[in-house]
């Protein structure tokens, strides 16, 4: 019989733990209802927001397929963070029109379908469901609606309070596991479409997150990353009121798990005690990624970023005082309306004082409904590709530099790959720099191991297992 996943098989069923691979390719009980495909685009909570969708989808009795041929029910999860991001959708939309006769049922998920409602339906009559993150608890009365035979549904409410909590959820890593503490934004960063497309933030209840996570640490989970837009703004809203921190402690403290992992802390938020929770225990992992943005205090006024350029590196201080050495990655947006050669250059200095481990940086996007699309000065897009690549050539020089005085040292491997070639492996530190390195040991997948670093990359460390 077909297996319902390629890489293990984890499932939370009625919030009982079912053991890897035990499940067969649908439920047991349910009506069988066809097949799904769903393909995702953009950051991580889309994938884990994929990851519950597809529980939802499996749990009403729907088998999930790998081509777009192979499936009944086609679903995008989609991303507007970009303009490019949110064209691809619309291509591959596009891509109905050459199958007239197909009797596929196609649904947009995501911000692409919180930010254009039910313009897709004119764009693309093909599709029948449009619903964004926020009514995602309402897919199953959704999918009940067009299993009805209604021909458009939407679920497009952003005004709630719900997080999306699911009774089963396929997640592909069979040893880290992504977990989604807060939703939403309550930022107003002038160039960003988050708070528009998914909604006012919301925190689960420590108890509902910390019952998820013993059920992954019982499925033989070892390292978690619990996700939100601004994780760190988690307040929970249960009697309990546990911090962030408090949280990270008490998630650090189940048995089975070995790395707690956090992304991404939005500045304004960021405590001392995150700090403290991180050099209390070492299970929480030595890494945060801290979005700056900007090094210039009059770009991030205008981006609404409530910190200066001083505020923040006082920040990076507090994160360096401390006595363990914690690996800090950013996000760069260039060219932003009005930023000066000098304003970008600021950026620069800033990146040479911080010396981030590894830094994701963007050409400014302008983005529907964001303050930022009507601001004047518009940088074009040669000279954004300018700054983008000056950017990228000073951080390539800062991380050969610093990764080249880490020869020599030992680190504590999560081994999450085996390449092609023989006895190569690869995974992940605990501050989160990739790791590649040899090993004549069998069957290392999902293991800690300590390798040696023996010579570097920019991007990444290689060594041998000791
Ligand atoms: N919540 C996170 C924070 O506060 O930094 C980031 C979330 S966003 C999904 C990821 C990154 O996309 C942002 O940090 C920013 O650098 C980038 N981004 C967001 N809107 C953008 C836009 N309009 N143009 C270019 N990059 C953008
Ligand atoms: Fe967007 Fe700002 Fe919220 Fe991050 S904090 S999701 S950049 S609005």
């Amino acid at each position: 019989m077909q297996k319902a996943f390629d890489i293990g098989l984890d499932l939370l069923v009625g919030g009982k733990a079912v053991a890897a691979g035990a499940a067969p390719d649908f439920i047991a009980g349910a009506p069988q209802r066809g097949t799904f495909y769903l393909e995702t685009f953009g950051c991580q909570m889309n994938e884990h927001d994929s990851e519950k969708v597809a529980g939802v989808l499996l749990s009403r009795g729907y088998r999930q397929v790998h081509s777009v041929e192979a499936a009944s029910f086609v679903l995008y999860n989609t991303c507007s963070i970009r303009e490019k991001a949110a064209q691809k959708v619309f291509s591959r939309l596009g891509e109905f029109r050459e199958m007239p006769g197909e009797s596929k049922k196609i649904g947009v998920l995501g911000c692409v379908a919180q930010q254009e409602g039910e313009r897709i339906f004119h764009r693309s009559p093909w599709v029948s469901l449009v619903c964004g993150s926020a009514s995602y608890s309402k897919l199953p009365e959704l999918l009940a609606q067009l299993e009805a035979g209604e021909k458009r549904v939407t679920g497009l409410d952003t005004d709630t309070d719900e997080t999306f909590e699911t009774e089963l959820t396929r997640r592909d890593n069979p040893w880290r596991a992504y977990l989604t503490i807060i939703e939403g934004c309550d930022k107003a960063c002038s160039y960003c479409v988050v708070p528009y497309t998914r909604g006012p933030e919301r925190s689960r209840t420590s108890d509902s997150v910390l019952r998820e996570l013993r059920q992954l640490a019982e499925l033989g989970y070892t390292e978690v990353q619990f996700l939100g837009q601004t994780v760190n703004s988690y307040a929970d809203p249960s009697p309990r009121g546990l911090k962030f921190s408090e949280l990270l402690r008490a998630a650090a403290e189940m048995p089975g798990m070995r790395r707690v992992r956090f992304t991404t802390s939005h500045p304004r938020d960021f405590g001392a005690d995150i700090v403290e929770a991180i050099e209390h225990d070492e299970r929480i992992c030595n890494h945060v990624h801290l979005p700056v943005q900007s090094g210039s205090t009059r770009v991030l006024r205008a981006m609404q970023r409530t910190y200066s350029r001083e505020g923040y590196l006082e920040k990076i201080a507090m994160i360096r005082r401390g006595n363990k050495h914690i690996a800090i990655t950013t996000d760069i947006i260039v060219g932003f309306p009005g930023e000066t050669e000098r304003e970008f250059e600021e950026t620069l200095s800033l990146l040479e004082m911080v010396k981030y481990e590894g830094i994701f940086s963007f050409k400014y996007s302008p983005r529907p409904n964001t303050p930022a699309r009507a601001m004047e000065d518009a940088i074009s897009e040669e000279e954004q590709s300018r700054r983008l690549a000056v950017l990228l050539e000073l951080q390539r020089k800062i991380q050969t530099e610093a990764n080249e005085k880490l020869i020599g040292q030992s680190f504590e491997v999560h081994v999450e790959g085996k390449s092609r070639k023989e006895n190569q492996w690869s995974g992940h530190t605990s501050c989160h720099r990739v790791v590649n390195f040899s090993s004549a040991q069998p069957d290392l997948l999902g293991k800690y191991v300590n390798v040696k670093v023996q010579s570097t990359t920019p991007n990444s460390l290689i060594g041998v297992h000791q």
